[in-house]
């Protein structure tokens, strides 16, 4: 709220306030929560592939149901921007809005990806966050937010009247013409919302402002996810590098991250089955 309050409060403005908040939604026993077999399925596994997105750029990499990946910070701290689809069907994608609702603004080891309705089912499953030492910090801060959507050339160019090309929006857009060969107006309208891999984030105490501070993220940290159906990524190494200072310019040292594929050992995972769309009718009360 930028504006002055116009209304007085009225005679019971403090009883009112004194609701007691009520967690919207109870994930405790939410399906396929399978954490220990994923811990123990990631003991023996290998890796398979890996791919390094330059700085500044963006890549796709798929990962097939069954297999774990992740993204690890290498050279220096640096920002990325998650984009998942399911491989198949790239109309059902990464739902940030429901998975924040579902865990919280930042979200890490045991936290799923959600996709979007009508799917609603886990993508993904983080089985390891080397930076889960984190916590909230004294800003009210945290690492791998689930609010932001993603550094754009249009909010860039509203605010600046500058065009400026590798922001997250547009170098994922690059990533998914080469990775899918899309053209570039289809390509773009399947990206969407990140997960902010790393960066850290929070909300001004004051205003409630999205704010972005640097990063603790270094070399050799990772985050790592089960891949709970076949899916298509991308990942943009944010032109904001830590995100301590600006972002959708060039002034800011960027660095690669790369992303790591790893199969887990045969057998390992005989218990699980990959989660099926929501069971919903999809009738509406029609
Ligand atoms: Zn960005």
């Amino acid at each position: 709220m930028s504006e002055e309050n116009s209304n007085r409060s009225p005679a019971d403005a403090a009883s009112r306030r004194a609701a007691a908040p009520i967690v919207c939604y109870e994930v405790d026993q939410l399906p396929w929560s399978n954490l220990a077999l994923y811990q123990q399925a990631r003991e023996g596994m290998n890796k398979v592939d890996e791919i390094t997105v330059p700085p500044r750029d963006g890549a796709t990499f798929e990962v097939p149901a069954g297999s774990f990946f992740r993204i690890v910070s290498v050279e220096g701290p640096q920002v990325g921007d998650l984009n998942l689809w399911n491989a198949h069907d790239l109309s059902e994608r990464f739902f940030s809005g429901k998975t924040r609702q579902l865990h919280a603004t930042h979200v890490s080891t045991g936290d799923r990806l959600w996709s979007t309705l009508p799917g609603l089912r886990p993508m993904a499953t983080i089985t390891h966050d080397t930076l889960d030492w984190y916590g909230w910090d004294e800003d009210g801060g945290g690492v791998h937010d689930v609010i932001g959507t993603r550094c754009d050339p249009y909010t860039n160019y509203m605010l600046k009247g500058v065009d400026y090309h590798h922001c997250c929006h547009s170098n994922l857009t690059r990533a998914l013409v080469t990775g899918r060969n899309l053209p570039p107006g289809e390509a773009e309208l399947h990206v969407h919302d990140v997960m902010n891999v790393f960066m850290c984030t929070g909300f001004t105490r004051d205003t409630h402002q999205y704010f972005m501070k640097a990063s603790p993220v270094r070399p050799g940290d990772f985050i790592e996810f089960f891949a709970e159906i076949d899916l298509l990524g991308a990942l943009s190494t944010c032109p904001g590098g830590d995100c301590g200072s600006s972002h959708s310019d060039d002034s800011t040292p960027c660095f690669p991250l790369k992303v790591e594929i790893y199969k887990p050992a045969d057998g390992s995972l005989n218990d699980w089955t990959s989660p099926g769309r929501s069971g919903y009718s999809g009738t509406h009360g029609l």
